[in-house]
């Protein structure tokens, strides 16, 4: 058997771009492979993080802001402004544009590693060969490779009862590609994708119902940041309505008209637009053939071990593709260059414990570590220091009071267990507390490292110096 590459990887999303990168750069013949085409038919390597989910979210959510604060926060700054309004073309535009330049710079720097980058539809046929059909043909080829790396991520999960017809029920990748703003608004599931997408829209003038099967909001959040979120989110003008089970969506007189119950009976909405944001499953449909024989769990997940390999010697699976840890980019181009690494002889194993999480939302919500009510169910003894953003002098500056940082220690050893934010720039803030616990700091090693002066870090700073005052 001829073999043609080291490794192949399946999937340009950022765990499948991070992992081929690395490879190249270990001096391993590497092949990309991936099948995203923009609307002009072109590849864009990037995956869903890129095209579909958290920069173009992002980019959309700067312009949302941006008009926002031009129709209702410019007076505070003495700035008064004539009528604004919105071309939703040129913000898309604006959008496409920042997709189209990060897109081309991952395959720039494919190209700078020698990297064979194919855009086609890729199928594991056994451990060491994939079938592959580039996009507009119908003939397949078979490229071999010693090493064959799965990230073909993840696709909104159909909702039995809300089917997407792409016009009025749509997914969360329809959502950041709307040519109009919807008068009225409603959004099935009150998680990440839900609560990013809301912000968006409501800022852009939509009414916007958020409708959760959970009683509890954002619950894997620690508690006392879910509640100060769902707090600002609603004085926003977010209409969450938590309990709210979907349990149809249809079609009426270019309106949808959707049905939910909570512990009140069955309720009706009708409303411009619905986006169904239920959760996302993984990309394994027709990701191996059958004699492949990969194994995937009852939900699709390919099943791995500690080490991302596959029961298919040589064969590994990273990013979304896994149960290893949350869906989240970060987490796939961790295990896309350890699994680079691993193949050469290289071992720097993923501490999965102290991998951050982020709501890119206004404000936004950051956490490493543990929460204090999975802490209490532990019965571990605890200390908790708290800074409120009102409390330093940068949030006012730039009138971003809102928020709150949380610090929870160990009660004995003060070693740091979790940190908790919700605030403006939280996803900044985040990473000093990540580094603080890679390095086992206490509250009072954070205490007493010198932060500049007025900065929102000064709030991290302040609930250690809450810490270590608490003795
Ligand atoms: P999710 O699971 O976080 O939230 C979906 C919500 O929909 C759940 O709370 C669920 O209870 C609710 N739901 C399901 N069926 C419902 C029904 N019939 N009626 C009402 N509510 C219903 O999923 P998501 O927000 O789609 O995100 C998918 C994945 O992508 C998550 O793992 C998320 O963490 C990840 N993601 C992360 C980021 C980020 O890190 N910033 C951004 C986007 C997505």
């Amino acid at each position: 058997m001829q073999i043609s590459f080291d490794v192949i990887v399946i999937g340009a999303g950022p765990a499948g771009y991070s992992s081929a990168i690395r490879c190249a750069q270990l001096g391993l013949k590497t092949a990309c492979i991936d099948n995203w085409s923009d609307d002009k038919g072109r590849s864009s390597p990037g995956g869903t993080y890129l095209n579909a989910g958290c920069v173009a979210s992002l980019a959309l959510l700067e312009s949302a802001k941006i008009y926002h604060a031009l129709n209702h926060n410019l007076k505070a700054h003495g700035i008064l402004t004539e009528a604004v309004s919105i071309d939703i073309a040129l913000m898309m535009q604006r959008k496409n544009n920042i997709v189209g330049v990060l897109s081309r710079q991952i395959a720039d720097s494919f190209a700078k590693h020698n990297i064979d980058f194919i855009q086609a539809e890729a199928k594991l046929l056994n451990g060491q060969q994939i079938a592959i059909t580039p996009t507009n043909q119908s003939t397949a080829s078979i490229l071999e490779a010693k090493h064959i790396i799965l990230a073909t991520g993840s696709s909104p999960i159909d909702l039995h009862g809300a089917p997407i017809d792409n016009e009025f029920i749509i997914d969360s990748t329809m959502a950041l590609n709307l040519d109009a703003v919807p008068k009225r608004l409603a959004i099935i599931g009150a998680g990440v994708i839900g609560l990013e997408l809301a912000g968006i829209w409501n800022r852009l003038g939509s009414e916007t119902i958020l409708l959760e099967a959970q009683e509890s909001f954002l619950s894997l959040t620690d508690q006392q940041i879910s509640l100060e979120a769902y707090r600002i989110y609603t004085e926003q003008g977010l209409d969450l309505r938590l309990g709210a089970r979907v349990i149809s969506a249809k079609k009426a007189n270019k309106k949808v008209t959707v049905e939910y119950q909570d512990s009140d009976g069955t309720h009706t909405l009708h409303v411009d637009k619905l986006i169904v944001a239920s959760g996302r499953r993984p990309n394994t449909e027709n990701l191996a053939a059958d004699e492949a024989d990969l194994l995937l769990d009852e939900n699709g997940y390919v099943h791995v071990d500690e080490n991302c390999r596959t029961n298919l010697p040589g064969v590994y699976a990273i990013g979304d593709l896994t149960l290893l840890g949350p869906m989240i980019a970060h987490k796939g181009m961790e295990e896309g260059l350890f699994v680079a690494e691993q193949i050469a002889g290289i071992r720097n194993p993923i501490n999965y414990d102290l991998l951050p999480s982020v709501v890119f939302t206004d404000p936004e919500i950051a956490w490493v570590g543990q929460t204090e009510q999975g802490l209490r169910a532990m019965g571990e003894p605890i200390k908790i220091g708290t800074f409120s953003l009102n409390a330093t002098a940068r949030a006012h500056a730039i009138s971003q009071t809102e928020g709150m940082v949380k610090i929870i220690t160990h009660a004995d050893t003060d070693v740091i267990l979790g940190v908790h934010i919700i605030g403006t720039q939280a996803s900044e803030m985040i990473a000093e507390a990540v580094l603080a616990m890679e390095f086992s700091a206490s509250s009072e090693d954070l205490a007493r490292t010198i932060h500049a002066h007025p900065t929102l870090a000064k709030a991290l700073h302040g609930a250690a110096v809450a810490l270590k005052n608490h003795k």
